[in-house]
């Protein structure tokens, strides 16, 4: 039905491009592009080993504009799913605007010389999508996107007012390696090493960097300590759910994974102000991250699972209700289905599923920029079971940390 074309072949990447050839009677050419093209082909490889479907790649770097609009006006696709790095965000978007592409993202922009992301950058080119007929979904991976699918569908079966709103995200797996970063570590460590901030009574409330934390009891997988940070669905969930008295979101560490990273803090490596070394400019976090396992070579003995979720509570009918919506992915199964992690599977898919909507439910096509939140969840859960990604829920039964706290 649709060509789409894929700009990063990382982790995520490899993931989008597998599932996206595993429905190839949706996506009926796919074309793989990134910095590195010797990425690109050892994927299409594998893909074409495993589907038996051939997908097309090329070079380019997406931080130019004029490179991706040539290489758009060659392939010409429906839809570029940019699953490179936050970087790339803008100059992704400014070339679907100049080619009439729709853009679909799974992370928000960040500028490189900044550790700072927000939406505001994506939001202001609303006027520009809406008038060129174009749509750009952002942040549909899982957290951002799942999670925010999540919310929707709880608010719109289960709650007439939702008021306290935890996002809880765990990974229970080893991946058997001292110290790695199971998405982009430079991203990654940015996100973690700021201080953390949730919403509570109309602010935000900014905590040091992992100053709040509590065993969580996540489901099949039993207690982890997860610590608060920030995390970029905050932002449009609060603003499109504007009853939230308090939203935060948590995620699960373990104390060699603390430990590492404290030390390579303390010792300045985490830092993103260049250096000079011999003479030359560079930056400790980039230079750390040329050194740390790439999030792609995890899979092959990674054991375990994920568990990320949503719990909420507020009201309906009157009466005070909980809600708790979850999905758990399995480590050794998703390389098993796409050579790849469950970290990469977990932001994969729902990229494939948001691109997939985008193409055949008129539902899910609306020019403009949203987040996921602001479309009809119902479809997407619907995907979800049937993409490799089942959920669960409790009604009104034990959360995984009870409230108040
Ligand atoms: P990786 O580092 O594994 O892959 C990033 C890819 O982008 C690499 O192939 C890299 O190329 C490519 N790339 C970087 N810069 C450019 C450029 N200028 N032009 C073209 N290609 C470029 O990261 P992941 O796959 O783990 O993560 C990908 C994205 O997914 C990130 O934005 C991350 O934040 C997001 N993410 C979202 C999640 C969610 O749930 N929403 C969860 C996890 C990740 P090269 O190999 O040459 O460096």
């Amino acid at each position: 039905m649709s060509k789409v074309l894929i700009i990063g072949a990382g982790g995520v990447g490899s993931v989008v491009a597998h599932k996206c050839a595993m429905n190839s009677q949706v996506f009926t050419e796919i074309m793989l592009a990134s910095r590195t093209l010797s990425k690109c082909d050892k994927i299409a490889a594998e893909i074409k080993e495993m589907h038996g479907v051939s997908i097309q790649t090329a070079q380019v770097d997406a931080d130019v504009v004029a490179e991706t609009v040539m290489l758009i006006k060659r392939f010409r696709p429906f839809l570029l799913i940019n699953v490179a790095l936050p970087y790339q965000d803008l100059a992704l978007m400014d070339a679907c605007l100049q080619t009439g592409v729709h853009y679909l993202d799974t992370a928000n922009y960040e500028p490189k010389d900044v550790a700072k992301f927000e939406y505001s950058w994506q939001w202001a080119y609303q006027d520009r999508f809406k008038e060129a007929g174009l749509m750009a979904l952002l942040g549909c991976g899982f957290d951002p996107g799942v999670t925010q699918v999540f919310t929707a569908y709880a608010n719109k079966h289960h709650f007439d007012e939702m008021h306290y709103l935890d996002i809880i995200d765990c990974n229970a797996g080893d991946h058997g390696k001292a110290f790695a970063t199971n998405f982009n570590p430079e991203i990654n460590i940015r996100e973690i090493t700021q201080p953390g901030r949730y919403w509570e009574n109309g602010e935000w409330v900014e905590i040091p960097a992992m100053s709040i934390h509590k065993p969580i009891e996540y489901p099949g997988i039993g207690p982890r300590e997860s610590y608060v940070l920030y995390h970029e669905e905050l932002e449009s969930l609060v603003k499109n759910f504007p009853a939230l008295k308090r939203a935060r979101f948590w995620m699960t560490f373990g104390q060699a994974y603390i430990t590492h990273l404290n030390v390579l803090q303390n010792v300045g490596m985490t830092s993103i102000a260049p250096i000079n070394f011999k003479g030359v400019d560079i930056v400790p976090l980039e230079f750390l991250k040329a050194v740390l396992p790439a999030p792609d070579s995890l899979g092959e003995n990674y054991q375990g699972q994920t568990s990320i979720g949503v719990q909420i509570k507020g009201v309906k009918d009157g009466k005070e209700t909980t809600y708790y919506v979850w999905n758990n992915c399995d480590h050794a199964e998703t390389y098993k289905e796409v050579r790849g992690q469950a970290v990469s599977y977990t932001t994969g898919v729902p990229a494939m599923i948001g691109a997939m909507l985008m193409i055949t439910n008129p539902e899910w096509m609306k020019p403009g920029v949203w987040n996921c939140e602001e479309l009809n969840p119902d479809p997407f859960m619907e995907k979800l079971n049937t993409h490799g990604l089942p959920w669960n829920e409790r009604i009104n039964e034990a959360l995984p940390h009870e409230y108040p706290a």
